[in-house]
């Protein structure tokens, strides 16, 4: 079986690595148009600073980044974030910390006492009647009302999709979520049968020593297969046995193709072997979001926590500021601070597309505004992701129905990445050990 992989992030690393664990003997050529692999999993060195350009870890309680971490005898790379990673900020109209108990939930002033009513009110709002889709924020607004969905649910869907609950489909975005309310009619009621069935540790908060690029880098080293940097697949064609797959200067033909490249490019590549595939791909959107980087080598503030997270109604220009330094010890030497700074999404999508200079002062002003430092950064480093995080608006999941089906109809071309169920790292983990078993023929 020969089988071409394109696209080298962690999707088309997995599914390499997966398809090599279930059927030894298939040759893989990977192909991948940068000259390094990872994709949005890319660490930058800059003086010691350690600057995450995308992801910066995982959460444990999952098991399938475990398992590839281990199965890959990596674990030595593993990295346990500090204790005091689990305190995360809101900034609304003030920094407050994100309450982790009842408790705490009923003093945060972060909800009046009519949102905090609300909110446990869910229990009796009455459930949804269908499955049609609908945006996070009509979700929110009819479990657990507008106050938490504009405050607690807004921040977190920048945090995680840079989307806003308004662009976002809460069955695509959180199906788990949707799940407890056509299961259990609430998601309270949901979640307190759930803790009684599966009453499993939280999960903790993992990276890798030296920064994500360190396991990437070994990875790649750890699977037994031909791997091609610098080359953009520009086709791929339908051939007697199997397929062509065409860039500048190459033809190489394949048994079973793999497409984990993003579906903006997927979309390009299948435009003349499948025009409807490919115009369906066209129609997932992305959000666009800088990275800035800015490491400090004296610092008088103690960043004890993750990091914080604007909301909307805050009206700033940061989406988020993580402490990076204060996540994972090694991100910076003893004594620096490293803090990372987030700009656009679907909240502001031209902010993230300004100059390096205007994205560097944004960055500088909302670490002043909402953390009171004024200091001036030792080092600064820019990562603008015109494309970064694919946007589930509500639509995504009969969009992707209609793809997958489409794809069936070829029989040997997959398609995998973020792109269509989950964009943690954690998904494409588990959705890429499942792709590799379908290109292998086991499930
Ligand atoms: C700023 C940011 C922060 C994030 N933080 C977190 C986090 O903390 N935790 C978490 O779990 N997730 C996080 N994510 C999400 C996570 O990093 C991504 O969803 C995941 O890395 C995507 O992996 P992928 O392999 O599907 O796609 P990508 O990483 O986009 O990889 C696709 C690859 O395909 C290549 N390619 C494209 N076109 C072609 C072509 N024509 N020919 C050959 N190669 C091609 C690209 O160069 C790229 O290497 C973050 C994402 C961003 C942008």
């Amino acid at each position: 079986m020969n089988i071409a992989i394109i696209g080298g992030g962690i999707s088309g690393l997995t599914t390499a690595f997966y398809i090599k664990q279930f059927k030894p003997e298939a040759k893989i050529t990977l192909f991948e148009k940068e000259d390094y692999l990872g994709g949005k999993m890319h660490t930058v060195n800059k003086n010691g600073f350690l600057i995450e350009e995308g992801s910066n870890g995982f959460l444990s309680n999952k098991p399938d980044t475990l398992e590839l971490v281990k199965l890959s005898g990596l674990e030595n790379l593993l990295l346990r974030s500090s204790d005091n990673a689990r305190k995360r900020y809101i900034f609304h109209k003030s920094l407050e910390i994100l309450p982790e108990s009842a408790m705490a939930f009923i003093k945060t002033p972060l909800l009046s006492i009519k949102g905090k009513l609300r909110v446990l009110g869910e229990i009796f709002a009455p459930a949804k009647k269908d499955d049609s889709d609908e945006s996070l924020q009509d979700f929110g607004y009819r479990r657990v009302g507008k106050e938490m969905t504009d405050v607690f649910l807004d921040a977190m869907v920048a945090g995680i999709y840079a989307s806003t609950p308004k662009k976002i489909s809460a069955p695509a975005a959180f199906p788990a979520v949707v799940k407890l309310e056509r299961e259990y009619g609430s998601l309270f009621r949901g979640m307190i049968a759930k803790k009684k069935k599966e009453a499993g540790p939280g999960g903790i908060l993992m990276s890798f020593k030296g920064g994500v690029s360190t396991f990437i880098e070994q990875l790649e080293t750890k699977i037994d297969m031909n791997i091609i940097k610098n080359k953009e697949i520009q086709k791929v064609q339908k051939n007697e046995n199997g397929f062509k797959v065409i860039s500048d200067e190459l033809e190489m033909d394949f048994d079973k193709v793999v497409l984990c490249s993003p579906a903006y490019d997927s979309a390009k590549i299948l435009q003349n072997l499948s025009p409807t595939i490919s115009k369906k791909l066209f129609d997932i959107e992305y959000s666009p979001v800088s990275v800035i980087g800015l490491g400090y080598d004296a610092l008088e503030h103690d960043l004890e926590g993750f990091g914080l997270l604007t909301t909307s109604e805050a009206k700033k220009e940061v989406l988020g500021i993580l402490w990076d330094s204060s996540i994972f010890f090694d991100r910076a030497e003893k004594g620096k601070k490293l803090l990372r700074v987030m700009i656009g999404g679907q909240r502001n999508p031209n902010l993230a597309l300004k100059n390096e200079d205007e994205l560097i002062k944004m960055a500088i002003n909302g670490i002043k505004e909402i953390m009171n430092i004024d200091i001036k950064p030792n080092i600064v480093y820019v990562k603008k992701h015109v494309k970064a995080i694919p946007n589930y608006k509500v639509g995504h999941l009969a969009n992707i129905k209609i793809i997958f089906d489409k794809l069936k109809d070829i029989n040997g071309l997959f398609l995998n990445s973020n792109a269509y169920n989950g964009v943690g790292l954690n998904d494409c983990i588990s959705n890429s050990k499942k792709c590799a078993k379908t290109v292998v023929g086991i499930e």
